[in-house]
């Protein structure tokens, strides 16, 4: 899955999972659980998350291997969060061929910024990157070092870009529409 903050695709990639019976490998989900355990890593990564910031690819691939394997052999998996950046796409590339699973397709919510902004300060889930400015931040981050994944996706084949705008079940169904047969 890639989209903004606040494009929904937390939600999307829960519902997918469960409509696939597959796992759900949500990245930043995974940051928060290490930030609320007060692991060492949680330690490490806690300024960056409240910042809004990306923690650093190579700790995100590290967290994410084992999971991922595991996954795979257990029949799939989606991704939610990962990758976020240019490096963690070939790096995802590569561990999917150690692990000689496919990308089958990757979904992009589409979501006009405004939007994005008025749903993110609308969601109450207590989270410590949730504020206005932080919010912001995020977006340009996301535009900065996300979006290009779009591109990069589009030209291997695998996009499948679905308009975000409407409820939770509007967005599912066109999802579900245009995925390519598994
Ligand atoms: P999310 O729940 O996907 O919005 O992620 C929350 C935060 O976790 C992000 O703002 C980043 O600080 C961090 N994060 C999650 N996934 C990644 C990733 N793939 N690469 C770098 N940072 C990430």
């Amino acid at each position: 899955m890639v989209g903004a903050p606040g494009s929904g695709k937390g939600t999307q990639a829960e519902r997918l999972a469960s409509y696939f019976g597959v796992r759900h490998l949500a990245t930043g989900e995974m940051l928060r659980e290490q930030v609320r355990r007060a692991t060492p890593l949680g330690r490490q990564v806690q300024a960056v998350l409240a910042a809004g910031d990306l923690v650093g690819d190579e700790l995100i691939e590290d967290l994410l291997y084992e999971p991922f394997l595991q996954a795979s052999r257990e029949g799939g998996f989606i991704l939610d969060g990962f990758p976020r950046t240019l490096h963690q796409a070939e790096r995802a590339f590569q561990i999917a061929l150690d692990a000689g699973a496919t990308l089958h397709a990757v979904v992009h919510l589409d979501v006009p910024p405004q939007v994005l902004l008025d749903r993110a300060l609308s969601r109450d889930e207590g989270r410590a990157d949730d504020n206005q400015a932080t919010v912001r931040h995020r977006i340009e981050v996301y535009e900065k070092q996300t979006q290009p994944l779009v591109d990069y996706y589009a030209g291997r084949g695998i996009l499948v870009s679905v308009d975000g705008l409407g409820t939770p079940d509007e967005v599912f169904e066109r999802i579900l529409k245009r995925l390519p047969p598994v």
